[in-house]
């Protein structure tokens, strides 16, 4: 191979690195994936294949050597006892054959047995047992370290908070799968269409966006259901075979699979994969493989494991289910966050079991990319994805009167200006007020971190319907009559709710900024433009060379801000939050310089004594700045219950630690 050719294999490998870690980003983070899997599976397939050509081109941060995605912000991290691994793939029998033929070899010949499972179609958790009581419940996270979501985990009544044995070892971590029924993913896509809220593509990443909610109510609202299938750590028991542990766990109280089948020969875990290919649509949830384990625990522990997935195991997964048909039409979807996405309207055909008539196209970049045009006929499949998905467009089907369509430059809800952010594949609706952006953007203003409106989706929803508020300055504006006209209140709560909408216009000027949703003003943000530009006004007269000077504002922001001010519709809406007497200049406390002015603290672990976003408003109270990752520029590492591995990066860095205790004394408290 000439020098040239390696080196545009180096960068197919760099841009196929870059392209799969914006995937893993999409789906294991925002639990929203832009190309369906079996797209994804094909780039990871040819990183593979490079890997495999050219070892010297395996970067210890290659996607292929790593599991997942690190905890996202917000959660607490939680270091697994032992790593938690994905699974190899095998798409046909040669592909299984082969692993088998590896293990026979890894095993020099000995006698092995089999455990066939359902690869259920869900989100792996962690359940972690002190003593008999569930302690922590964590998601898989990068494998080696997962997100606390203990309460979330707490809500799946197949759960047990308590085991069901006489001696419960003192530590136990169970590893299972959380999911969705068919049934219960329908009803939530269903909700969320009726709210104009954008649709979960799969149960899994509906499993997995419930279950990484930070406020448990909302994943105690969607009725996730759990199988487990391994031990990751026990103490006191030694188990010989998978099947052993199954019992174990079953007799434990956990819900295991019924359909686990231990067999020994080739035919057997083929004949187990055709069956259930044949009748995956007679379970009531979904299911995308069989995972086929060696049984005796000692062969496991000897065939060992890559940094991302046993040697002893593997999912055989089903192929997806394609179709042809042809594109009537294409439309654009405004989606919750204004996202214009372009939809295929296609002749109705029959599709693993359900009628599909449209079909998403992802992007424009994407649409472009596979050259999809009115009138043209394509393959549409469903793979693990509900949301049927364009494949490809039949080429030689084209008769020449085939129309490319382009994504409009206006929103087709409310007319406004739509833009392509620089650096994004998504052209998006600028104005807040747009019908399809409304209902998200008042809950976003009701959140915690800005107004803190004691109050939740199915209230938006039923103010929206009924017309009583447009936007969220709508709110300041309703009477305790008006409220106790919507069936949704009683006087009690009719009157919370006013006072609690009241009471938010006391909130500072930064969490108003917060609050109106500006693309990519978040709540630090927030913070540096309302100390830079204390009034509304002078944010709103704020020219690209005034809000780039700022130390911490780019170009991105900027021109985000500036692009809100100039649509008429947002400024109404902050005229009538004027109106209604919210905090539209920033208040400068005059006197002493603050007591923590110049400092920055990141916290770490459950704190007893305060919440965490109280902790930060504190904080910032004092002039200080809350911060969420440890760099040598920390000031503190304030450090709770449970601390999680920025604890350990304080300590690498030598930055100063302090207990709760030290931290409540510094604040004053
Ligand atoms: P995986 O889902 O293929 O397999 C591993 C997982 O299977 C385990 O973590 C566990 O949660 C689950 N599982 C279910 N039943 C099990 C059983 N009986 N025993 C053991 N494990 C069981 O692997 P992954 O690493 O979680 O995800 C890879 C998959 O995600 C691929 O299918 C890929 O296409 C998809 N993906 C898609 C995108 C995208 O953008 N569309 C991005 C990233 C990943």
């Amino acid at each position: 191979m000439t020098i040239n050719g390696i080196s545009n294999i180096e960068k197919r490998a760099r841009e196929l690195r870059d392209l799969i870690n914006y995937h893993n980003y999409r789906y294991y983070v925002l639990d929203s994936p832009e190309v369906s899997d079996a797209e994804y599976d094909e780039l990871v397939r040819e990183l593979i294949k490079i890997e495999e050509e050219h070892p010297k081109l395996i970067t210890p941060d290659s996607p292929t050597q790593r599991v997942g995605a690190p905890p996202a912000e917000g959660f607490l991290p939680i270091r697994h006892r032992t790593k938690m691994l994905s699974l190899s793939d095998a798409f046909s029998f040669d592909e299984l054959s082969a692993f088998l033929d590896r293990i026979e070899r890894g095993l020099f010949g000995e006698e092995v047995d089999y455990v066939c499972e359902l690869k259920v179609d869900g989100t792996a958790i962690s359940l972690t047992y002190g003593n008999g009581l569930l302690v922590t419940g964590a998601t898989r996270g990068d494998g080696k370290v997962g997100e606390e979501i203990t309460p979330n985990t707490k809500t799946i009544r197949s759960i047990p908070l308590r085991l069901r044995l006489e001696n419960s070892p003192s530590v136990m971590e169970v590893r299972g799968e959380a999911f969705f029924s068919i049934e219960q993913f329908e009803e939530i896509n269903k909700e969320r269409s009726e709210r104009g809220e954008s649709l979960f593509a799969n149960p899994r990443n509906a499993a997995a966006g419930s279950l990484r909610q930070l406020d448990p109510s909302i994943t105690a609202r969607r009725e996730l259901d759990s199988i487990v299938y391994a031990l990751g750590y026990v103490s006191d028991r030694s188990f010989k075979t998978h099947l052993d542990v199954l019992q174990f766990l079953k007799e434990a109280g956990f819900k295991i699979s019924r359909f686990a089948k231990h067999v020994k020969t080739r035919d057997e875990i083929f004949k187990f994969c055709e069956e259930w290919q044949e009748k995956r649509d007679t379970l009531p949830y979904e299911i995308d493989g069989i995972v086929i384990k060696v049984n005796s625990l000692e062969q496991q522990e000897r065939l060992g494991a890559t940094s991302k997935s046993p040697r002893w195991a593997i999912a055989y997964k089903f192929p997806a289910e394609q179709k042809t048909t042809k594109v009537n039409d294409i439309t654009v979807n405004v989606g919750r966050t204004g996202a214009l996405t372009p939809v295929a309207i296609l002749e109705p055909v029959k599709v693993a079991g359900s009628t599909v008539s449209r079909a998403t196209l992802h992007n424009e970049d994407e649409m472009r990319r596979k050259d999809i045009r009115i009138g043209d006929w394509v393959v549409i499949q469903k793979a693990g994805d509900v949301i049927p998905e364009v494949v490809a467009p039949i080429a030689s089907k084209r008769t020449g009167s085939e129309k490319i369509y382009k994504i409009p430059d206006r929103c087709p809800v409310c007319g406004v200006e739509a833009v392509r952010p620089p650096g994004e594949a998504v052209k998006r609706c600028t104005n807040i007020s747009c019908p399809a952006q409304r209902f998200e953007h008042i809950l976003h203003w009701m959140s915690r971190g800005a107004m803190d409106i004691a109050s939740g989706p199915a209230t938006v929803t039923e103010l929206l319907k009924k017309r009583m508020i447009s936007d969220v300055g709508d709110l300041y504006f309703l009477s305790k009559e008006d409220l106790l006209n919507v069936e949704h209140f009683q006087e009690k709560s009719a009157e919370n709710f006013y006072n609690s909408v009241d009471d938010s216009k006391k909130r500072p000027f930064s969490r108003v900024l917060f609050g109106l949703g500006i693309r990519h003003v978040g709540s630090h943000v927030s913070d540096v433009l309302a100390k830079n530009f204390p009034s509304i006004e002078e944010l709103r007269d704020a020219s690209f060379e005034d809000l780039t000077v700022i130390n911490e504002i780019g170009p991105v922001v900027a021109e985000s801000v500036i692009k809100f001010f100039g649509q008429e519709s947002n400024l109404k809406v902050i005229d009538k939050l004027k109106r209604a007497g919210l905090n539209m200049q920033e208040v400068v406390e005059i006197g002493a310089p603050k007591k923590l002015e110049g400092l920055t603290f990141v916290l770490t672990g459950t704190l007893a004594r305060f919440a965490r976003e109280e902790a930060e408003e504190k904080i910032k109270a004092l002039g200080g700045r809350p911060s969420s990752s440890v760099s040598k520029n920390t000031s503190y590492v304030v450090v709770g219950e449970k601390p999680g591995s920025k604890l350990d990066k304080a300590k690498d860095l030598d930055v100063k630690i302090i207990n709760e205790e030290e931290f409540a004394k510094l604040i004053g408290e």
